[in-house]
């Protein structure tokens, strides 16, 4: 029997999961482990509340975790709890699938001012996540900026424009609800370093927000390059530029405004103890395509500045890291030691993207790790013996399904659920 664990249980944990059990049915183990007691990483934590049909790819993931070979193992925290040498010790692969939930630092003067939050903490304060549940970001100005051009951009900016009535249906958590209804804010601008044909933002995703009860997008027709330019683009980013050039033909008529301004460079953050704007400068695209300052700057008034700009994974003692991301050629760090999605390859594609990912990655293994070989690996029952050895107290998949139904028994009227968002709720659920 080979014993496989896998850190992390987001959508590239749970892909991979699934291909190493088609590659070695019944004669594999596969572990995944994750630092809280509820699994799906990125489903759970980053994917939009109001964007449920995304979350319902978790049902496939349930699927894996319900066969007979796979186990998941919650409230583990690698680095922490246990190194991933011990892991090494006992498992005949180690697969780090830990993502990337750092935000990137914009790496300007007035960056750390209060009132400039990063998307993965305004992202987890909507989402429920434990470490960002106290964020309590500034809503009472009037004027909010998001820093990127990119899809989590566009998620930050929407969710800021909706009215409660917009997110029925989602379950975005009862704080960031409540905070967000009462919330002052009224122009919305969304800085982009480049211009429109530059943009990393999808066609559903922007499509979405002409159509928002109380927001409007606004674009500048003066921004954009002559129509026939958008003909040699990929055919989906051609779509999300006709998209934004139809914004300019929308009514303004509606009380939030989310304003696109591109060839807007974040030059730095000002304010008298909390921020209060962002001075930008205008550039223009040089021979290369990048962002080139044009020396005129001018600022956007901004009580709340929410950087958007990429994210980075979380280091691991002893795993070579670099630029972000674990090193690794093709997913493989080490002898028996891989890493599959955003740890692999940085924070980019859709959920989708790790897919084939994890399989690449659940292949290799397979050509390196025959099912029939020695097989004398004590996978969880060592696992749990070294655990029970340092206090730490792992919770299983039923334990995941109590505190569901507790969510779910806990949701507001057409909400699916009503996250918990502490670790000693979920723990004490389990009676713990
Ligand atoms: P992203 O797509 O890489 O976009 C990052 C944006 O930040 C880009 O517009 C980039 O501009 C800008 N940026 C980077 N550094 C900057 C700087 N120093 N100053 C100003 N702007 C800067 O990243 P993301 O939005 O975080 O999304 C991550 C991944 O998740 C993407 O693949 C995304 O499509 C996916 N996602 C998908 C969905 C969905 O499908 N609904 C939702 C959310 C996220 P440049 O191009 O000029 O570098």
């Amino acid at each position: 029997m080979r014993h496989f664990v896998i850190v992390g249980s987001g959508p590239a944990g749970f892909y991979t999961a699934e291909a190493l059990e088609k590659a070695y049915g019944d004669q594999a183990r596969v572990d995944i482990l994750d630092r809280y007691p509820v699994p799906y990483g990125l489903i759970r934590f980053g994917v939009a509340p109001d964007h449920q049909s995304l979350k319902a790819v978790s049902k496939r993931y349930d699927k894996v975790a319900e066969s007979p070979g796979v186990d998941f193992i919650g409230n583990v925290s690698v680095g922490r709890d246990i190194s991933v040498a011990e892991l090494l010790d006992l498992y005949d692969a180690v697969i780090l699938a830990t993502g990337a939930p750092h935000d990137r630092k914009l790496g300007i003067p007035g960056e750390d001012l209060p009132g400039v939050v990063g998307s993965a903490e305004f992202v987890g304060w909507y989402n429920g996540h434990p470490e960002f549940a106290d964020l309590d970001p500034f809503l009472n100005g009037t004027h909010a900026a998001v820093v990127g051009n990119g899809n989590v951009a566009l998620d930050c900016a929407r969710i800021l424009a909706k009215t409660r009535h917009e997110f029925e249906g989602s379950d975005i958590v009862g704080h960031a609800l409540d905070a967000l209804d009462h919330s002052a804010i009224r122009t919305i601008t969304i800085l982009g370093r480049r211009g429109p044909h530059q943009i990393a933002m999808t066609p559903k995703e922007l499509g979405e927000l002409g159509h928002l009860e109380a927001a409007v997008p606004v674009v500048e027709p003066a921004d954009f390059p002559p129509v026939e330019a958008d003909e040699p683009l990929e055919p989906g980013l051609r779509k999300s530029v006709a998209l934004l050039r139809g914004f300019a033909d929308l009514s303004q008529d509606k009380p939030k405004h989310m304003v696109f301004d591109f060839f807007a460079k974040p030059l730095r953050v000002e304010g008298d103890g909390k921020v209060e704007r962002i001075i930008v400068e205008r550039t223009e695209l040089d021979e290369k395509g990048s962002a080139r300052g044009t020396g005129e700057t001018y600022e956007v008034p901004a009580s709340l500045v929410i950087t958007a700009i990429g994210y980075s994974t979380s280091p691991i003692p002893d795993v070579p890291f670099e630029g972000g991301k674990f090193v690794n050629e093709s997913g493989r760090i080490a002898d028996r030691l891989y890493a599959v999605g955003w740890a692999r390859r940085g924070p980019s594609g859709t959920i989708g993207t790790n897919r084939p990912d994890g399989y690449e990655v659940a292949e290799q293994i397979a050509a390196a790790v025959p099912a029939e070989g020695s097989g004398d690996r004590e996978g969880a029952s060592g696992l749990k013996r070294l655990l029970e050895s340092c206090g730490v107290m792992p919770t299983d998949y039923d334990d995941w399904r109590k505190i569901e139904q507790t969510e779910v028994s806990r949701a507001r009227p057409g909400s699916p659920r009503e996250k918990f968002v502490r670790h000693k709720d979920w723990l004490q659920v389990l009676g713990r």
